[in-house]
């Protein structure tokens, strides 16, 4: 899944600071590579404390590490302090970490323990990073926050209903923040991707479907889309991120990005 990371460059985000949670896979890492090309300088804030270091170490010296759970408030407060210290700015905060549902498809057989885990990751700690971004952005008067929802949250039926209540959450937050942080300066959006085989999906879809090798479950998500000759790839949300974090949607707040090939008009 990393083949659509692009080299392509741009000065975008030049001068810019930005912070993204879950960086150090998949969405998260192709939009900090996506970032970096265009002149940011990013940090990578991730639970995965050796591969979060790895990435940073790969996307070079315009890319920092910091270990950062998102459930707890202390982690989030102090990667956006580490922001500050390092580089006496946060520009924009992408909310992306995130875990998929591990539980049972039917409501009946609900494990509220995994929908406490789930809100606890997927809501709760996108909440800190929005609270703590605010506190910095706020006195500054500019600021772009984003979020990664998921077209589960707009579409019924697509995943484990646990998961789908997490990111319908997520374009809940984004439209009811938005209202206040308008009058900051302040932008919010989130994207909703389509599904794509990073590790939150292959692992999941590996446990589910037991004995399925993870090339084969590649496959299967692949063709799962529906627009012709065309997967959805990290780069692809990494693209919108640039797009909304950027000034080219300086007036873009509020909004929730659906990038999925044209499959939830069906
Ligand atoms: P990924 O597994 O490649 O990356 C997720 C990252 O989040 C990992 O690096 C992981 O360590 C990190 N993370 C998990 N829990 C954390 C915590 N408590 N604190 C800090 N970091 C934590 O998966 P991805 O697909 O790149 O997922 C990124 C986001 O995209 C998630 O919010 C996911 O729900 C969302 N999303 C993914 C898809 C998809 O199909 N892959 C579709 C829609 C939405």
């Amino acid at each position: 899944f990393n083949k659509g990371f692009s080299t392509q460059t741009g000065s975008k985000l030049e001068g810019k600071v930005a912070l993204i949670t879950g960086a150090a896979s998949g969405i998260g890492k192709a939009t900090a590579t996506k970032f970096i090309n265009n002149g940011a300088k990013v940090i990578i804030a991730d639970v995965q404390q050796e591969l979060g270091q790895e990435t940073a170490k790969e996307l070079g010296p315009n890319a920092a590490f910091i270990a950062c759970d998102v459930t707890k408030e202390s982690d989030v407060s102090n990667a956006v302090d580490f922001a500050i210290s390092k580089y006496n700015q946060l520009d924009i905060m992408y909310n992306n970490a995130g875990i998929a549902c591990q539980s049972p498809a039917s409501i009946v057989d609900l494990d509220l323990a995994v929908f406490d885990k789930v809100m606890n990751i997927n809501v709760r700690g996108v909440m800190a990073g929005i609270k703590h971004a605010s506190r910095v952005m706020i006195p500054r008067r500019r600021g772009s926050i984003l979020c990664t929802a998921s077209i589960t949250g707009v579409m019924g039926g697509l995943s484990q209903h646990t998961y789908s209540v997490s990111k319908s959450s997520i374009v809940g937050i984004v439209r009811s923040l938005a209202s206040e942080l308008c009058h900051h300066g302040i932008r919010i959006n989130c994207i909703s991707p389509f599904a794509i085989p990073t590790p939150l999906v292959t692992d999941e879809l590996t446990r589910l479907y037991q004995g399925a090798d993870s090339e084969t479950i590649i496959g299967v998500v692949n063709r799962l889309g529906t627009l012709e000759g065309a997967y959805c790839e990290p780069i692809d949300i990494a693209n919108a991120a640039l797009y909304l974090a950027s000034d080219d949607a300086k007036y873009v707040s509020g909004h929730n990005l659906v990038v999925d090939g044209g499959f939830t008009v069906f």
